[in-house]
C-alpha cells in the first residue's frame, strides 16, 4: 500500500485529510537476547513490515484512535483523563504513548489516528514497539518538539513498562526508531551508545529466513517477569548493578557464589550471551558468516538449555534448518515461540522451510509462516 492510501483511508474514517503518515518498522533481533534489561548489548535490524499511522491534530482534547487490523470501532478518550491503565485493548498502546508525553511536560492536543500495521502481532517481531515509536515520532515532529531518538526509545519503553504494564526492555523501540537500510545495530543498552554494523546479506551470498513458529502462549508474560526478577536477584546477590557488570572471564567464580541451579543458569545465559553479541558484531564486521552462524546456534542452546525460554515447535525448526545445512539458526525474541531466524545460502530455502513446514503439520502444530528478510530503514515520516 501506497503513503497516499493511508491518508485515504483516514480521510473517510474521520472527513479529512491527515497532517501527516508515519511509519515504524518491526524488528528481529540478530543475537542479544534478554540482554536488554541487564543494561547489556543487542543486535537488531529493522523489518520491512511496519506500522503505519495517518494522524491529524484536533482543536479540542479528544483522541479518537482506529485500527485496521482492530474489530472497526474508533476508540475515544481524553489527554486529560490518560492514567495508566485507563484505556483497556489494544488502544492502550497508542494512549500509552501519549500518556508519556504528557507526564513529561509536553502540551498535546488531541489527535485522529489511523493505524494500518503489516507487523504480525505477538510473533516476536515487536508490533507493539511499531506501534508505540510510530505515534511518538509523529507527535515529535508534528508538535516540533525535538526529542532525540534514543530519548524517544525510552519514553517508548517507559510507556509499554508503566502505562501498558509490560516489563520489557529497551532494544524494540530502538531499533524501530534508530535502524538504519543495510545495517544492523549495535546497542549497548546501557548507556544507549550504538553503532551501525554493515550487513549486506545478498552480496555474501546469503540470505535471512524467518520462521514464525505461530506457537500460541500463554504465559510468556510470566515467564518473562520471573526471568527478569532472577537476573535481578543474581546481579544483587553478586554485588553489582546488573549482569552486565559480571566478567565474563570470571564467570565460574560468579557462578561460584549464586545459592541455586536456576539462578547460575540464568546469570550463565546473560553473561555469554552478551559477549556473543561482542563476538557476533566482529564476525560481522570481518565479514566471517560461517563463524558467525556458529554463534547463533550457540545463542539458541543457551536460550534453551540455560535460559529456559524455548519450545519444541523453535527447536525443531533450528535443528531442521542446521541438517538442512544452514549457516546458523536461532530462536529470537522474548521466548517460547515467537520466530526462529535462519542463516542460510539461497538455494537451502526451499527444502529448509518445507521440511520444517512438514514437520509441524505431522506434529499437528499450526503452520509456521516462512519469509526472507534484509536490513530496512528505522522510523521515519512517508507523507
Ligand atoms: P509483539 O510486540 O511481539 O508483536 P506484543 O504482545 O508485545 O507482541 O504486542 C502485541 C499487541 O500490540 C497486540 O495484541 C495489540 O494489542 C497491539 N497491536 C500491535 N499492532 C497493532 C495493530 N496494527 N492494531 C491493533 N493493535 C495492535
Ligand atoms: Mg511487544
Amino acid at each position: 500500500m501506497s503513503a497516499t492510501s493511508y491518508a485515504d483511508a483516514f480521510a473517510a474514517l474521520y472527513g479529512r485529510r491527515p497532517e501527516g503518515v508515519w511509519q515504524a518498522p518491526g524488528r528481529v533481533n540478530l543475537i542479544g537476547e534478554h540482554t536488554d534489561y541487564n543494561d547489556g548489548f543487542v543486535l537488531p535490524m529493522a523489518l520491512p513490515s511496519a506500522a503505519r499511522i495517518a494522524v491529524a491534530r484536533r482543536d479540542d482534547d479528544l483522541v479518537r484512535v482506529h485500527s485496521a487490523q482492530g474489530d472497526g470501532g474508533v476508540t475515544e478518550f481524553t489527554i486529560a483523563s490518560l492514567k495508566p491503565g485507563s484505556v483497556p485493548g489494544w488502544a492502550a498502546y497508542p494512549a500509552g504513548a501519549l500518556w508519556v508525553l504528557r507526564e513529561e511536560g509536553h502540551p498535546l492536543p488531541g489527535f485522529d489516528l489511523h493505524l494500518d500495521s503489516d507487523v504480525p502481532f505477538g510473533a516476536g517481531l515487536s508490533s507493539s514497539a511499531a506501534l508505540q515509536c510510530a505515534v511518538l515520532l509523529a507527535c515529535d515532529e508534528l508538535l516540533g518538539l525535538g526529542i532525540p531518538r534514543p530519548t524517544l526509545a525510552r519514553l517508548a519503553q517507559r510507556a509499554e513498562n508503566d502505562y501498558v504494564g509490560a516489563p520489557v526492555g529497551v532494544m524494540d523501540q530502538t531499533a524501530s526508531l534508530c535502524c538504519t537500510e543495510g545495517a544492523a545495530l549495535f546497542l549497548d543498552t546501557r548507556d544507549m551508545a550504538q553503532r551501525q554494523v554493515p550487513l549486506d546479506l545478498l552480496a555474501a551470498g546469503l540470505r535471512l529466513l524467518i520462521v514464525d513458529t505461530r506457537v500460541e502462549h500463554g504465559h510468556a508474560d510470566g515467564a518473562y517477569r520471573n526471568r527478569r526478577e532472577g537476573c535481578e536477584r543474581s546481579a544483587a546477590l553478586l554485588g553489582v548493578r546488573a549482569l552486565r557488570d559480571v566478567d565474563a572471564d570470571k564467570l565460574d567464580e560468579a557462578l561460584a557464589q549464586l545459592p541455586d541451579e536456576e539462578l547460575r543458569r540464568l546469570t550463565r545465559h546473560v553473561v555469554t550471551e552478551n559477549a556473543r553479541v561482542l563476538r557476533a558484531t566482529e564476525l560481522l564486521t570481518a565479514g566471517d558468516f560461517a563463524a558467525l552462524g556458529r554463534i547463533l546456534t550457540e545463542g539458541h542452546a543457551s536460550q534453551r538449555d540455560d535460559f529456559a525460554i524455548s519450545c519444541p515447535q523453535s527447536d525443531a525448526a533450528v535443528e531442521l534448518a542446521l541438517a538442512g545445512g544452514a549457516l546458523g539458526a536461532r530462536q529470537t525474541g522474548g521466548g517460547f515461540g515467537g520466530c526462529v531466524i535462519v542463516l542460510t545460502e539461497p538455494d537451502r530455502i526451499e527444502t529448509i522451510a518445507s521440511t520444517i513446514k512438514s514437520h509441524y503439520a505431522a506434529q499437528g502444530w499450526n503452520a509456521p509462516a516462512c519469509f526472507t528478510a534484509t536490513p530496512a530503514a528505522g522510523a521515519r515520516r512517508l507523507l
